[in-house]
Order: structure tokens, then sequence, then C-alpha cells
């Protein structure tokens, strides 16, 4: 059963003064999460979860997790300087971007973030760019084939573009250390959106084999291994959540049997979670305005798409609470749309939900990382503002809503900016 941590009264009050739709966080869940993670993995005194910003690039939730040991990790050169802007460290900046343009390496560089390379080109890529190598440094690992976890999910390496392969890292490892680089890293993310409790530790078995090997090789012992991203969570009301004590032992137990046997009992684990810091917390809120009734029931909502793309994209699967039906029998089936222009957008397909009346509120789950951040402004639509519903119940605006001025800005040195009616239209309703 998946439950919201709001009342309807709640939500139709925060409605009154920031109108639907509306993205809202609920702090609680977000703290009480961060600190599972920061002690399922204190058994490691270099643990740090870099969180991945563009999950969730909002900088009061990012500060929220700063309070949990939480650095960041980039794949942009704006992620990059809204980490600068909230006076991060650079240790606690890691920069795990590919196919990087020379300005954001320069960038990162600059800010002392940690540079995780993608390609073994890019060594000197960088070297020419910045003209040095940082005294630390890491390198992305693909394995390459299929890659698969004992309940069955696995995912392809193989086919999918990201980093170096054995060979190129071991030889990478040799260059760097000639080079005189100080510090070294290991990062892969393998497989994403895992259920369960397997992904990490099967990872880590991996990574530290490899690190192993590295050492016997070439005689670079890892400072840090970096697990990256990828643990899931439940978008369907049928699956269960992982447990995060459960991985952090599982990562424990690998670490103890591979690498303080071959004396790299020094090594830092790091994570790079998005998803599951943010996902379960987040609730675009939307508000029923048109019910139509053709071939199929359809439920018009005001957001659309553009505030949540991952049904159109990924037809992910998103679960709605219809606010103050709670306990109602869903005993109608319904398409909940937006209004673009593309019959993609849909919230929700065939979905079974109670009677849904026009002005009812509807809370879309799972909707904190990768939802707000993928958005976008097809149609011309406009995006929604962020409200952290705080501990005390009461919400917080931590990004306003978008207006016509900022969909025009790029304009703003053309002639036309100065014609478009901003003023009328804000006013037509009125
Ligand atoms: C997207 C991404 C993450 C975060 O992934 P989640 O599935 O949200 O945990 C971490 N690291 C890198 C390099 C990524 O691209």
């Amino acid at each position: 059963m998946k439950t919201v941590p709001f009342t309807k009264e709640q939500l139709e009050k925060i409605a009154e003064k920031f109108p639907t739709p509306f993205y809202l966080y609920d702090e609680k869940g977000i703290r009480e999460n961060a600190d599972a993670v920061r002690k399922a993995f204190a058994w490691n005194p270099g643990f740090r979860e870099y969180f991945a910003v563009k999950a969730t690039p909002n900088p009061f939730l990012i500060e929220i997790l700063r309070e949990y040991g939480c650095g960041t990790d980039c794949s942009s050169i704006t992620e990059l300087m809204l980490s600068k802007a909230l006076d991060i460290p650079g240790e606690e900046i890691m920069f795990s971007s590919n196919d990087t343009p020379a300005e954001e390496f320069a960038y990162a560089d600059s800010i002392g973030a940690i540079i995780n390379l993608d390609d073994y080109t890019h060594i000197q890529y960088l070297e020419d760019t910045i003209g040095h190598l940082p005294k630390t440094l890491s390198l992305r690992f693909n394995p390459g084939g299929f890659y698969s976890l004992s309940n069955g999910i696995m995912d392809n390496p193989g086919d999918s573009k990201y980093g170096l392969t054995e060979e190129q890292l071991l030889k990478a490892y040799k260059l760097l250390k000639k080079k005189g680089v100080e510090r070294f890293g290991l990062h892969a993310f393998l497989v994403s959106n895992t259920v369960g409790n397997d992904y990490y530790p099967t990872l880590a078995k991996t990574l530290f084999e490899l690190a192993v090997k590295i050492k016997e090789e070439t005689g670079v012992s890892l400072d840090f291994i970096n697990l990256s991203g990828g643990v899931g969570i439940p978008y369907k009301p049928d699956e269960h959540a992982a447990n995060i004590a459960v991985i952090g032992e599982g990562v424990r137990k690998v670490y103890e049997k591979v690498l303080v046997p071959a004396g790299l009992g020094n090594v830092s684990i790091y994570t790079e979670m998005g998803r599951f810091m943010m996902g379960p917390y987040g609730y675009l809120v939307t508000r029923a305005i048109h019910e139509k009734h053709i071939y199929k029931e359809y439920i018009g909502v005001d957001a659309c798409a553009v505030n949540l793309m991952r049904p159109a994209m990924y037809g992910a699967y998103h679960h709605i609470t219809v606010m103050g039906k709670e306990k109602k029998r869903k005993d109608h089936v319904y398409d909940v749309v937006g209004s673009l222009c593309e019959n993609n957008d849909k919230f929700a397909v065939d979905r079974e939900l109670p009677r849904i009346e026009m002005g009812d509120l509807l809370a879309i789950h799972d909707a904190g990382a990768h939802g707000f951040a993928m958005g976008y402004n097809y149609n011309g639509k406009l995006k929604c503002c962020e409200l952290l519903l705080q501990e005390d119940g009461e919400p917080k605006l931590i990004r306003r809503a978008e207006r016509p001025e900022d969909y025009f800005a790029t304009f703003d040195d053309f002639d036309v900016f100065k014609k478009i009616p901003f003023e009328e239209a804000r006013n037509i309703l009125k």
C-alpha cells in the first residue's frame, strides 16, 4: 500500500497560496532516509554519498542532504556552479561526466572537484585542457557484455557508451601514476533502478576484485571505489523498498573478504545515488480539470509531461493517490492525461482509481528524482513551483514557478521581446 505524508485539507490549504500544479517534497522522509544511508555505511570511515544533482537540482534539498554528510555528483558545468554556490569543498564534489567539453573539465578543476574520467583518451584531453593532471583522478569502468544480478535483473553494459574497458583501465592507471597522479578512484554504474538489495554488493565484488588486480598489475592502490547510482525505489505498489542497512552490510562483507586481505583495507566507499535519496519523497500535486468520455475514460489534469516526463518517455509507472478518496473503492478505469499535443502525455493508462470529480487533487508519487529536473518547455508550457513540506507541516517555496518572462528570456536582446504582452496575459483572469 502506498500512502502520502499529507492530507487533502493540508494540500487544499497549500493550493490557496500556490496554485496547482506544484511539486511537494517531504522533508521528514528525506532526512530519515539520508540518516539511514549514513548509518548503513558508517563502518567505512571514508564513506561519502555524492548526491547525483541531476536527479533533483534544487539547492534547498541539497542543503538538507549536506547535514548528513552528502556531497554532490555533477554532470555539467551548471551543476558544478550550483555546488560551488553552496560552498561545497572540492573533494566533496564529484564530476562524473561523459563526452565532456573542455570548459567543463577546466571549471571542475578550478573548483577542485574530483574528476571521474569516462575514457582513456580523456587523460590527454584533460592534460591538454588544463596544462597538468589533478593530484586525484578517478576512472569509470565498463565490463562489457551483460551484467546480471542473482534475482535475474540484468543490464547490457556492452551496449552502453560509458567507461573504459579493463585493458584500458590497467593501462590508464599505469600512465596516471607515471604522470604524477597521487590519489586514484574507480567507478562503475552498471544497472539502473535495481529492486532488491543485491546490486551494490554484487557490483562491489566486481570492483573490489578489479582493485586487487589493479594493485597487482600496476602497483596502484586505489583510494576510493565509487559504486555510483542505481539503487532503485518501488514505483509500483507491489514492489518492496530496498533496505539500505542490508545493502551496506552486504558491501561490508565483500570488503572484508576481498579488499582487506589484499592490503586494501583503507579504501573509501563512495556512492552517487540520486533516485534512492530523493525519489520517494517528491510528489507532483495536480488538479482534475476535465473529464472526457469517448472511446476511453479520460481525466485531464492541470499538470502535463513538462512537469513529469517519465511516464511519457519510458512508460514509467507512477502511483496516483486521489486525495480524500484513499479508502474509496477503485471502481473506475481512467487514462490520466496532461494537455500537451502529444498522445503520450499520460500520467496513467488504464489505471484503476476511485471515481474522480472535477476539482479533485491528485498526488503523483515518486516524482522526487528525475522528475522536475527532466522537465522541458514543449508546447510553450511553463514549469511549476517546488515546495518543501517542512517537518512542522508548513510549506516553504524552494523554487518559484516559471513565468512567461522566463520562457521568452532568450529573446530579450531582440525587438520582439518588447512586444510580448506579459501584462495583458497576467491580468486576463483577474
Ligand atoms: C544518473 C547518475 C547517477 C544517479 O543515478 P540514480 O539512478 O538516480 O541513483 C549517478 N551517477 C551517474 C554518473 C549518473 O549518470
